[in-house]
């Protein structure tokens, strides 16, 4: 639970909900999905005014265009607005329209002159700039960095930092677009106590149907709200359209979700430490099994084009003997390592004999 109040009106007890498109493409498209989601009783708007994109060419936002848009959202549905900033001149445009609530992205937060920069402007502003900022994580997985960049803003003297955790980024392809790491915001809430942190389960999941379990683990560790992308219409969204929902949606995964009731007991905080810790070490155990699979399929590729069979018995008897002789030093049982092995040594010779089968295919 955090302890500051983010905006009249918004309950530190409750959880905090923002939520709306990744970004604001035209006029209708921000007030029709602003106003489907304050019917849903949604607060604090989110919309994307400038976006840092990885590869140029992709939609870079409708820039400082955008912003009298935010501001009519802010009239007509009474709903507060929030926008990423990433440079001293987000900062004055977007304080000067109004904009109540800030967030510094996920690429911005991983540099701290961009950090500087953003913490400087918001000095300058004086009364204006006492709004509440929350930054995300850096994208590189590096608590240290994120702690320093949520300490440059609290320099400059903005009294309402909050944190968003959206994952950390890795090479190649996965079940997360962002690998959620969960140890790492846990660490945050420990060394930053009474700041509110929030999950953004549309960037770490990078598709619809990852955001409402994400979620569920976010309030189950005792996050203190969420910030999910939400379109009026996401098949069409100009950014992130895998990972947009409609504020039909996203009023039902709110409603459905399960808060944690009360306050935790110490029991429940290390039970939720341990289990994060194997959800992390399943991961890292499914990433393993999937390198292996694939340098088994370069095997296989090279025994197809040397003739060899897919099963080399006796570098199967040296695999599962090596093994078992480690497994049981380690304590584990050389019977379970062996059904471990068999299990894998399976998996791996299907996949071989895809690669076989192909080459017949073809002929
Ligand atoms: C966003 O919120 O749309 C965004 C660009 O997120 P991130 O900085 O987490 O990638
Ligand atoms: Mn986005």
């Amino acid at each position: 639970m955090y302890t500051t109040e983010i905006l009249p009106g918004l309950d530190p007890k409750e959880p905090l909900i923002i939520s709306g498109p990744c970004s604001a493409e035209t006029e209708e498209q921000v007030m029709e999905t602003a106003r489907r989601l304050a019917g849903f009783g949604v607060k604090v708007f989110r919309a994307g005014i400038w976006k840092p994109r990885t590869k140029p060419g992709g939609f870079e936002g409708v820039g400082a265009e955008g912003l009298p848009w935010l501001r009519r959202v802010k009239e007509e549905t009474g709903m507060y607005v929030s926008t990423e900033v990433a440079t001293r001149a987000h900062v004055e445009a977007a304080l000067e329209a109004g904009i109540d609530l800030l967030w510094i992205g996920a690429r911005t937060a991983a540099n701290p002159f961009a950090m500087q920069e953003i913490a400087d402007a918001l000095r300058d502003a004086g009364e204006k700039g006492d709004v509440p900022v929350f930054v995300k994580n850096p994208v590189n997985p590096d608590l240290e960095l994120w702690i320093g960049a949520i300490q440059r803003i609290q320099n400059a003297g903005v009294k309402r930092v909050g944190a968003i955790h959206r994952g950390f980024s890795v090479y190649g392809k996965h079940l997360y677009r962002n690998m959620p790491q969960w140890h790492i915001p846990y660490e945050l809430g420990r060394r930053m106590p009474g700041i509110p942190i929030i999950c953004d389960p549309s960037h770490i999941g990078g598709k619809r149907e990852l955001i409402m379990p994400l979620s569920q683990q976010a309030y189950d560790m005792g996050f203190d709200g969420l910030i999910i992308e939400s379109h009026c219409d996401p098949d069409c969204a100009w950014s992130d359209k895998a990972q947009q929902i409609t504020p039909e949606v996203l009023n039902l995964i709110v409603n459905a979700l399960v808060p944690l009731r009360g306050a935790k007991a110490d029991s429940t905080e290390s039970l939720t430490l341990l289990r994060q810790e194997i959800d992390q070490l399943d991961n890292d155990l499914i990433e393993v099994l999937n390198k292996r699979m694939r340098v088994c399929r370069e095997i296989g590729q090279y025994k197809k084009e040397h003739g060899m069979k897919v099963v080399q018995g006796a570098r199967y008897g040296d695999i599962m003997k090596s093994r078992c002789d480690l497994a049981a030093e380690m304590g584990m049982s050389p019977e379970f390592m062996r059904r471990v092995l068999a299990s894998i040594h399976e998996e791996s010779v299907r996949q071989q004999l895809e690669i076989f089968k192909k080459e017949s295919d073809e002929k």
